[in-house]
C-alpha cells in the first residue's frame, strides 16, 4: 500500500485487527519513507457498483466519498464512530444487495437519509437540506463540500 503522504510503495503493516463485529479488518501502517502512519480497512465487496447520475453520467461507486459525506453530516454528534463504520457498512452492503450493478444516484441519496434518520435526527437535517438542493444536479463532489455542520461556517 503506497503512503498518502509521500507516495513510497513500501509500507509496512504495523498492527491488524477485526472490525466492525469481524465484517473489516483494520491495519495500522507505517512508512519508512517519511515516519508517516495510516489507517487501511480490508473488505468484502460483493460487486462492483456503478453510480448512475440524475444526467445519465455513470461513475464507479466510491466507497470514500459516502463516507465522507456521511462523517461530515456526524461530525460532533455523540454517535461513536465504530458505530458510524458499521452504518455506512450497513448501506454499501444494501446497495451491493440491490441485485443490480448500476444503481441511481437518488436511490443512495434516500438510503443514506432513511438510515441517518434512525440514527441522529441533526445528522439527518443535515444531509437532508443540502441533499435536496443537488438532487437535480446530480453533482456529489458539490454536494459533499457544500455539507459541512453550521457551527464550523462561523469558524
Ligand atoms: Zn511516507
Amino acid at each position: 500500500m503506497r503512503c498518502p503522504f509521500c507516495g513510497n510503495a513500501d509500507t509496512q503493516v504495523k498492527d491488524s485487527r477485526p472490525a466492525e463485529e469481524n465484517a473489516a479488518i483494520r491495519r495500522r501502517r507505517y512508512c519508512p519513507g517519511c515516519g508517516g502512519r495510516f489507517t487501511t480497512y480490508e473488505r468484502v465487496q460483493l460487486r462492483d457498483l456503478v453510480v448512475v447520475k440524475t444526467n445519465g453520467r455513470r461513475e464507479d461507486f466510491d466507497r470514500d466519498k459516502l463516507s465522507r459525506s456521511i462523517r461530515i453530516a456526524m461530525q460532533k454528534r455523540p454517535v461513536e464512530p465504530e458505530r458510524i463504520d458499521q452504518l455506512i457498512s450497513g448501506i454499501v452492503r444494501r446497495l451491493e444487495s440491490m441485485g443490480e450493478t448500476d444503481i441511481p444516484s437518488k436511490v443512495i441519496g434516500e438510503i443514506v437519509m432513511e438510515t441517518l434518520a434512525r440514527i441522529d435526527n441533526v445528522a439527518y437535517v443535515r444531509f437532508a437540506s443540502v441533499y435536496k438542493n443537488f438532487q437535480d444536479a446530480g453533482d456529489f463532489d458539490k454536494f459533499v463540500s457544500e455539507l459541512r455542520p453550521p457551527d464550523l461556517d462561523k469558524a
